[in-house]
């Protein structure tokens, strides 16, 4: 799953294939098929969730105590299936 943190507002938001952007308006994204996509913005950090990782978490969410961790990671300057446009 790729998202974007803005690093102006703290927003952070998952992609879809219309366009979203963050609260304050500077950092904006979007899927452009099932693999690719791109985003904007000076402030923008591209980050991408585990899927796995994520449901597995999900799935074996505690009823108390610690939360259940799941990868998360920031995506690389360069990323073929990740692109910033400006
Ligand atoms: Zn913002």
């Amino acid at each position: 799953m790729k998202l974007v943190l803005c690093l102006h507002c703290q927003d952070l938001f998952n992609l879809a294939l219309e366009e979203k952007s963050c609260r304050c308006g500077l950092t904006k994204g979007k899927y452009i098929n099932q693999l690719h996509a791109i985003y904007s913005g000076e402030h923008a950090m591209p980050l991408g969730f585990a899927n796995s990782s994520l449901i597995k978490a999900i799935q074996n969410q505690p009823k108390e105590g610690l939360g259940e961790t799941f990868t998360a990671f920031i995506i690389p300057r360069e990323c073929a299936t990740f692109v910033k446009e400006d």
